[in-house]
């Protein structure tokens, strides 16, 4: 221990700080004369750019949204990208204001799902290259997740479980084609398979996991926020825009 400690900042006091106990504040690095290159840096091997769309849950001509591989503690967590292999600054006028369109728009279908109070939108960029926004759910009515340490949260709370998070993925992508664009989340199908009396099969498996055929494999990365952005897990896509008034003329989720 050092014998003169940094004090802890007044953040480690908030409500919404998931931490209690003794802790101390690290050592600060020196800083480096380079900077590593982030991931995808060159295009030719940035795994945005060579994803295919049915990795995502909605794709359009110039954007594609996805998420992460398996759920995580929040209700949705989704990532908005463009096309071009560009970061944040380098948007030409065109994008820049889809941008804004298009964030708006997630971040409404996001909020429109059951249970959805507030949706964070965040950029960070330190550890891929290729534009990405994320958009974090905030549950409704859990006021300790207010605010900066959500994404922390996200890594601590309980999995949702995979079906809600399938459908949730659905109702976004239809809410989003709903403006342009194609979805390629659909909802889950496992309830019209399956009996009404649940026999559990033999061989020890579960039979909830045999039937779903788009199972995951358990490893993607999460969330996690001011640290180096995860890389690339596959999922979503985002389609063509249209002028259309951000309100989508047919209701596929609810909207509070
Ligand atoms: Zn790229």
């Amino acid at each position: 221990m050092p014998e003169n400690p940094t004090p802890l900042p007044d953040f480690t006091r908030w409500p919404s700080f998931p931490f209690e106990g003794d802790m101390r504040v690290k050592q600060l690095a020196a800083p480096v004369e380079v900077e590593p290159a982030r991931a995808g840096e060159d295009a030719t091997d940035c795994v945005a750019c060579s994803t295919p769309d049915d990795a995502y849950i909605w794709v359009s001509e110039r954007w594609r949204v996805r998420a992460m591989d398996r759920p995580t503690g929040l209700p949705m967590v989704l990532i908005l990208e463009c096309r071009s292999h560009l970061d944040l600054g380098d948007l030409p006028n065109l994008l820049a204001a889809e941008l804004g369109v298009m964030t708006v728009r997630l971040e409404r279908a996001i909020r429109s799902l059951d249970g959805v109070a507030r949706v964070h939108v965040n950029r960070w960029g330190d550890g891929s290259a290729h534009l990405h926004l994320w958009f974090l759910a905030r549950p409704q009515g859990r006021l300790q997740l207010r605010g900066t340490f959500l994404t922390l949260w996200d890594d601590i709370l309980p999995v949702i479980p995979e079906q809600q998070w399938r459908e949730n993925l659905a109702l976004v992508a239809a809410w989003l084609a709903e403006f342009g664009g194609k979805a390629i989340a659909e909802p889950p199908h496992i309830e019209w398979e399956s009996p009404s009396t649940i026999t559990f099969a033999s061989d020890g498996e579960n039979p909830e996991e045999a039937a779903r055929p788009e199972q995951q494999p358990p490893e993607a990365p999460r969330p996690d926020a001011p640290q180096p952005d995860r890389p690339h897990d596959q999922s979503v896509t985002i389609a063509g825009e249209s002028g259309a008034a951000d309100t989508p003329h047919s209701q596929t989720a609810t909207h509070p």
